[in-house]
């Protein structure tokens, strides 16, 4: 195979191949642009290499064959005594990764090109700054030599000789370091730095080859979700040099601001320097404009090519380049990493400037993006270090006192005074703690833990797996190292970063949800300076046109009427989900129990029913009324009875206690247990729940569409437009869709010609099991809706239980590469997402016209946003803080 690629060959589409670097220097070679000559040896390459170990032999010889070509191309030969070419050797894999792998510098230098060079560039000191440079860089990098004892050599002698800059060393300095380092490499590796320049940048290639799979390459990547496949090119280009005087010098620039947005040109620049020295921060560094003055004709060049880049790129780039005597050389060249605001400006800029379409300003923001607008952020200015690191789980900055546990997180929300909730992990007992404090911080768990889900689906600020702290419930104390944090002390968390700090990091709002939540004018108002003005410009302008093209309803989900009414203000065009289980809890919880606990058809589960009905009217109406005039999507009670019991454990502990005092449980706690454990299941998320128990428990649906029907009928009755339909969660069957059903219809009758009105109110299902999307073409007779439950459907397609395996072995499971990401989080396209596809086509092979939509956690995220777009569902429901990302993704999807 083709192993090696010159720069006149490639072109910027061939990532792939030729990772981001080589295909954008490439590109630039075509353009016309001063690359220094080179070549590009290809990610084949290098995944075949880490497949056997081993170069392959094509390879080496594809190599010499392009080395010589660039050789004669310059007219000088890799390592020649007298005029040496020397080459850079850099990684470079198909998405960038600032900084995580390997690139070595003026290989070809030895003993004797040293020399060549000096003579050559009139400047010893120059010549062996950058040999003692090769052999560091060589070392560390290629030979894995602790860098420690190089940067202690060098040190030293800036001691010795009394000088604090590498630049004060002079020539004979540096020779002696360079042979104190050629010592190192000996000791280290019991051989002499390799003198022949081939070995060298054979020895070169391998290592960057090999740091694809380096710790930290690795856990970039994870992060990142950048597949570890891939493998990176390697890039060989000559060397040229900004450290041969003050006519030389190296930088790197920015078309516009990547943290701003804010249009004009931005770099950084060293004179007499060689390329890492900016990164390093040896030095500090001038501006870009700064150039002008040093090397007006390098400066004009600079602007002209960035002004090219951009309009063939069409997109802010990011660039590297060197200037050698006067002479300017272009390195690198990418599409740049910009911060979220920036990305939205610069969309709208470029719409302006004429170099892109509306639509494909589109495809230039993230849902993402938009979320990490959306939430309170911290002042970079005064970000102090952080204490310690976990998991960024759901954006924000969160700054409050350190609690433990639900009271007391309630009792100091109640107090006024903000808090964040600590805990080794959560499980849905912390809600009520998670809901009343400002942020979440957990010891352990991955993104997907429950802690992490719920955040992100609350707006809520959370870090999670932060594994360096020891979370003591009983003493009430977090440690991390030897330093112990009481109940009480002030922290700040960010969402975004994952940082944890001591003490109240100055917060401020977002201007973004102001405008999203209040419009254009509060926005504007809400900024206060001219870079957010115009960034509240862009977001307004991008979702006009996102909700101008997206053929995605978005609804939300939503339970309670605050939720409603935010979601009502970020654009929520109805709800999608709201769940009733929320309503038998608190004070209605001893109801419950008694509606499970007695025998059917008693006198007592009539009397619960009664006293539960008029509650839940209250909590529809208040719900209908704020709805007015859009879809509220009502689903029956879904979750397993044993939630509203009193648990199992507990009262066995209890009873063995009371026998062990030699003492009679009371009647009443003997009927509870004998009852709990009737109603244990071993599995009872396949267990005793949603159309299962309205069965089972005769009475309780037609309570429930009883309570819903009549908020409906005496709102109508008042002149209002209530528009609720009702939803049946876990059919499986159409046989269990008919009997409820027939109950609803009964109901809705009734209820209307008592109230002398009418309408219509759809009856419809969730499809979240396998077997009602396969016979979805069946059920449809019966729903006047579907509405798939992706949560479920996703735990019965794979046989996952969502609550047992994602903090288990979904990491193992991630790490081996099974997904990439949990598929709670984002939908299976090929598994899950099939089902969901097949209940689509037979449903609407019955009804071609039948309203479908989802909801879950799925209806809010990006990825399966485009999934659900594609197979041609009508909207998507989800958590009222998702509905601008939805707005904005389902806009995405549609160009
Ligand atoms: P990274 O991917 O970490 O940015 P690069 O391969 O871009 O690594 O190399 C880092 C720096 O080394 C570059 O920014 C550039 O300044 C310098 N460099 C790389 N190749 C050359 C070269 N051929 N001539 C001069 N400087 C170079
Ligand atoms: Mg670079
Ligand atoms: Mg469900």
């Amino acid at each position: 195979p083709k192993y090696v690629y010159r720069f006149e060959e490639g072109n910027k589409d061939q990532k792939d191949l030729l990772g981001g670097k080589g295909a954008n220097l490439a590109e630039m070679n075509k353009l016309g642009l001063p690359v220094p000559p080179g070549f590009t040896i290809t990610t084949d390459a290098c995944r075949a290499y880490l497949k056997d170990n081993k170069v392959p032999e094509e390879m080496t010889v594809q190599v010499t064959k392009a080395l010589r070509e660039v050789e004669d191309a310059v007219g000088r030969q890799l390592g020649a005594a007298d005029d040496p070419l020397l080459v850079s050797v850099r990684s470079g894999a198909k998405f960038s990764m600032p900084g995580m792998m390997e690139t070595v510098l003026n290989v070809g230098l030895n003993d004797k090109s040293v020399e060549g060079l000096a003579k050559i560039a009139n400047n010893d000191r120059f010549a062996w700054d950058s040999y003692r440079r090769l052999i560091q860089m060589f070392g560390k990098t290629v030979q894995d030599i602790d860098g420690d004892l190089f940067s202690d050599a060098l040190d030293n002698m800036k001691k010795i000789r009394g000088v604090k800059l590498d630049t004060d060393l002079n020539t004979s300095d540096l020779k002696e370091l360079t042979a104190q380092f050629k010592e190192i490499v000996a000791t280290e590796t019991g051989k002499p730095f390799p003198q022949e320049p081939r070995v060298q940048l054979d020895m070169a290639i391998e290592a960057v080859f090999r740091s694809w799979n380096s710790e930290r390459a690795q856990i970039y990547r994870r992060r990142e979700r950048i597949p570890h496949n891939l493998g990176t090119a390697v890039n060989i280009v000559t060397m040229v040099f900004g450290n041969m005087g003050d006519d030389s010098g190296t930088g790197v620039s920015f078309t516009r601001d990547p943290s701003t947005g804010r249009p004009g040109v931005y770099g950084d620049i060293l004179m007499n320097a060689q390329g890492e020295d900016v990164v390093a921060g040896i030095r500090n560094t001038e501006t870009l404009k700064d150039l002008e003055r040093h090397d007006k004709k390098s400066y004009d060049e600079l602007i002209e090519i960035m002004r090219r880049l951009e309009t063939h790129y069409q997109d802010m780039c990011d660039l590297e380049f060197t200037i050698e005597r006067g002479k300017l050389w272009m390195l690198q060249v990418r599409v740049g990493k910009r911060t979220a605001a920036a990305a939205f400006r610069i969309a709208t800029q470029l719409v302006d400037e004429g170099l892109i379409t509306t639509d494909e300003a589109l495809t230039r923001v993230t849902g993402e993006q938009l979320q990490n607008l959306m939430f309170p952020m911290f002042d970079d200015a005064s970000k102090p270090q952080p204490f310690t690191k976990g998991m960024p789980a759901s954006p924000g900055a969160a700054v409050g006192k350190i609690v433990f546990d639900n009271d007391a997180a309630e009792a100091s929300a109640n107090a006024g005074v903000p808090c964040i909730l600590v805990r080794r992990e959560t499980n849905p007992d912390d809600l009520r703690g998670m809901v009343a404090a400002a942020g979440v911080l957990t010891s352990r768990g991955g993104k997907t833990s429950h802690a992490a889900v719920v955040a992100r689906g609350m707006g809520k600020t959370a870090v999670v797996g932060a594994e360096t702290i020891v979370v003591d419930q009983a003493a009430r104390t977090m440690t991390v190292g030897d330093q112990v944090l009481e109940e009480g002390t002030e922290i700040s968390i960010d969402g975004g970063t994952g940082e944890i700090f001591l003490g109240a990091v100055p917060v401020k709002d977002s201007p973004v949800t102001t405008y999203l939540a209040q419009g254009l004018d509060a926005g504007l108002a809400a900024a206060d300076n001219d870079d957010d003005k115009d960034l509240i410009r862009s977001v307004d302008r991008i979702m006009t046109h996102a909700d101008r093209v997206r053929k995605l309803l978005v609804r939300t989900n939503a339970d309670t009427p605050t939720d409603t009414q935010r979601a009502l203000e970020f654009g929520a065009e109805g709800i999608g989900l709201c769940r009733t289980e929320h309503m038998f809890l608190g004070d209605r919880r001893p109801y419950v129990e008694r509606l499970i606990l007695s025998p059917e058809g008693s006198k007592e589960r009539q009397d619960a029913l009664d006293a539960l009905e008029p509650l839940q009217k209250g909590d529809f109406k208040e719900m209908l009324k704020i709805m007015d005039g859009k879809h509220m999507t009502v689903r029956l009670i879904d979750p397993p009875l044993h939630e509203f019991l009193p648990d199992l454990v507990t009262l066995e502990v209890k009873d063995a206690v009371t026998r062990a005092k030699g003492e009679t449980p009371s009647e009443a706690d003997l009927h509870m247990l004998a009852a709990v454990r009737r109603m244990h299941e071993a599995n009872p998320m396949l267990g005793l729940r949603g159309v299962r128990l309205g069965i089972y428990l005769p009475g309780l649906f037609k309570m429930q569409m009883r309570a819903l029907v009549e908020a409906a009928c005496e709102l109508k009755a008042d002149g209002m437009d209530p528009q609720p339909e009702i939803m049946v969660p876990l059919i499986g069957s159409i046989r269990e869709l008919q009997i409820v059903r027939d109950e609803a219809e009964d109901v809705i009758k009734t209820t209307q010609e008592k109230f002398g009105v009418k309408f219509d109110i759809p009856v419809g299902c969730m499809i979240e099991l396998p077997r009602a999307a396969m016979t979805a073409e069946t059920i449809a007779k019966e729903a006047d809706f579907f509405s798939f439950g992706t949560n479920d459907l996703t735990q019965t397609t794979w046989g996952f239980s969502r609550d047992d395996v994602e903090g288990v072995f979904f990491p193992q499971y991630i790490e081996a590469g099974i997904f990439g990401v949990s598929p709670f989080e984002s939908i299976d396209t090929h598994g899950v997402g099939r089902v969901v596809a097949e209940g689509v086509k037979r449903g609407r092979s019955t009804k071609p016209e039948m309203p479908m939509g989802v909801c879950g956690e799925h209806g809010g995220d990006p990825i399966s946003i485009h999934f659900f777009h594609r197979v041609g569902l009508n909207y998507v429901s989800c958590s009222p803080f998702r509905v601008p990302v939805a707005r904005l993704e389902a806009g995405r999807a549609a160009v």
